[in-house]
């Protein structure tokens, strides 16, 4: 079992590495807003668990079992974060959530939420159904919705 710490951990490293190619310790501290020393003592820890090898003053860098968690949790926040997008949250508010929602959700809602993601998808783009469903989701008051959706919701 991981702690959401182990995992905000093994998802910035990840994301450090996609970024520059390499991971030091204060890149953490500074992504994270943790301190330099709490950040160093983690570190130890997740070496002594097996999910990275770290050397002090030294490279940090995966274990295969902390690579694949690192993914699992890049792949679930990328998710949340297109399906957040859909109902209509900001990019800003979307990368945030999906941070927070990323760890305790269950593997029957990822489940769903793919399935969902998928189907808007499936939509074409400019397609009376995608359109109408943009309008729905719109923050704030986006004014009546348009007379054709209106008369033509059941071919939705
Ligand atoms: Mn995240």
């Amino acid at each position: 079992m991981t702690t959401r710490k182990v995992e905000d951990y093994l998802e910035a490293i990840g994301d450090l590495l996609e970024e520059r190619g390499y991971v030091k310790a204060k890149d953490i501290a500074d992504r994270l807003a943790i301190s330099r020393p709490s950040v160093s003592e983690m570190l130890r820890k997740l070496d002594e668990s097996g999910y990275i090898t770290y050397e002090k003053y030294g490279g940090i860098a995966f274990r295969p079992e902390g690579r694949r968690l690192a993914e699992e949790i890049k792949r679930r926040h990328t998710l949340l974060v297109e399906f957040l997008k859909i109902m209509g949250v900001s990019e800003e508010n979307a990368q945030k959530d999906a941070c927070k929602f990323e760890h305790d959700i269950s593997p029957e809602t990822i489940g769903c939420l793919i399935r969902f993601v998928e189907f808007i998808n499936l939509l074409p783009e400019g397609s009376k159904g995608k359109e109408y469903f943009k309008y729905s989701f719109k923050e704030g008051d986006s004014g009546p919705a348009p007379a054709d959706m209106k008369k033509e919701n059941k071919e939705l």
